[in-house]
């Protein structure tokens, strides 16, 4: 099952993201786990990476395409893949295409978790994060309305997206993405 995780950041993505994984055993990609690690690492890519997260901002799409395309490489991904936080631009959608195509591969789901800006302030209060200020949340939801949301129409004309509704129980969410996948 190849599936991706879309949503504004506070959506949930990466909680329900978890329990898909494990239910399913396929991997979870997430790049901005994959990025904060780089920038804990201090490696060239966490160097070019960091003061962009900490801004809010993306990061350039030819970075995170070729982490992606790498990832995808890998044998785990062989039985599929859940990613999660990629694609977050059109041509990062495009080069995704192109590389699963490559390979015979293509996106089964695109699982959108839907969830209301007033709902993701009072989220992002509890977390810790380093860009999880009120400022930078903010500067992250005009980056995701701007050039992420986009996509929806991108993945619904490819008849791939599946909208959920993301404010409710952890344990009802996760029903509604699994009929979603007709998974129960
Ligand atoms: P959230 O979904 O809460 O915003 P993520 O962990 O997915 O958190 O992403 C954190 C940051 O990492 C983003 O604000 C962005 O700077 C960077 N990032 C992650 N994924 C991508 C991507 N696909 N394209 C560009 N930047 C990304």
């Amino acid at each position: 099952m190849n599936l991706v995780f879309f949503g504004p950041p506070g959506a949930g993505k990466g909680t329900q993201a978890q329990r898909i994984v494990a239910d399913f055993s396929i991997p979870q990609i997430s790049t901005g786990e994959i990025l904060r690690a780089a920038v804990a690492n201090g490696t060239p890519l966490g160097k070019q990476a960091g003061p962009l997260m900490a801004a809010g901002k993306l990061v350039p799409d030819e970075l995170v395409i070729g982490i992606v395309e790498e990832r995808l490489e890998e044998k785990d991904c062989q039985k599929g893949f859940l990613l999660d936080g990629f694609p977050r631009t059109i041509p990062q959608a495009e080069s995704l295409q192109a590389v699963l195509a490559k390979t015979g591969k293509r996106i089964e789901h695109v699982v959108s978790l839907e969830v209301p800006d007033s709902v993701i302030h009072e989220r992002m209060k509890g977390r810790g994060r380093a860009d999880d200020s009120p400022e930078t949340v903010q500067k992250r939801l005009d980056e995701f309305r701007k050039l992420t949301a986009p996509l929806k129409a991108y993945y619904e004309k490819l008849g791939l997206l599946r909208t959920i509704d993301g404010v409710g129980s952890l344990e009802d969410i996760y029903a509604s993405i699994k009929r979603a996948l007709k998974l129960s």
